[in-house]
């Protein structure tokens, strides 16, 4: 089944992100957060999985693991998280995957920026869904890490997107389940 609209990208930020006492910090890199991610945007139809961090140091970690699945011996013992991990691609931060979506499509994407938070401006995921499905321009998903992204990137957003919520007060989802539901709410079969 064809993906319906613009293309959508993700791109899962570890700065500037907050820490649990509101301070802006640079979160690691966490494998789990790339494999299962990864195989979420593959299910989904997402054109690209960008994995941002300002050490170059750990992109060398980063690009290590991906090795091991795309050529290494991963890559036999498990081709289908290969082809999930051929949508990664590493960049230093927002602007780095801002710029190389507009180089790989020629059109700069619309920020959508997530949270477990709710507030003003929020944006739901049915309207998302029906501009995405109507839209021409790519759309890049920003998902954080730590306690959540700093107001440094939502107040960059277009859009922000309403939080996943259950019908209970606790809201603690990881960013790996969040993706997931997000996407399905977006680009789910109906
Ligand atoms: N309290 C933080 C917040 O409000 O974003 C939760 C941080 S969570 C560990 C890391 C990331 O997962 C968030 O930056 C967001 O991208 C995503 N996330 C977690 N829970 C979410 C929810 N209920 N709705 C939407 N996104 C969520």
């Amino acid at each position: 089944m064809a993906e319906a609209g613009a293309d959508l990208y993700l791109v899962l930020l570890h700065h500037p992100v907050l820490d649990k006492n509101g301070q802006i910090v640079t979160t690691s890199l966490t494998n789990m957060d790339i494999h299962d991610i990864a195989r979420s945007a593959r299910t989904y139809g997402v054109r690209g999985f960008y994995v941002a961090h300002p050490v170059k140091a750990l992109h060398a970690l980063a690009a290590k693991i991906m090795e091991h699945w795309e050529t290494g011996y991963g890559s036999t013992y498990n081709a289908t998280r290969k082809e999930a991990l051929s949508l990664v691609r590493l960049e230093r931060d927002l602007d780095g995957t801002l710029l190389a979506i507009e180089h790989a499509t020629g059109m700069r994407p619309r920020v959508v920026v997530t949270s477990a938070r709710g507030g003003p401006r929020r944006t739901t995921f049915a309207a998302l869904r029906a501009q995405i499905e109507q839209a021409t321009e790519p759309h890049l998903i920003v998902l954080g890490t730590g306690w959540g992204l700093s107001s440094e990137v939502t107040e960059r957003a277009d859009v922000i997107l309403e939080p996943v919520c259950g019908p209970t007060d606790y809201n603690h989802l990881s960013v790996r389940s969040a993706a997931a539901i997000i996407l399905d709410r977006l680009r789910g079969a109906r």
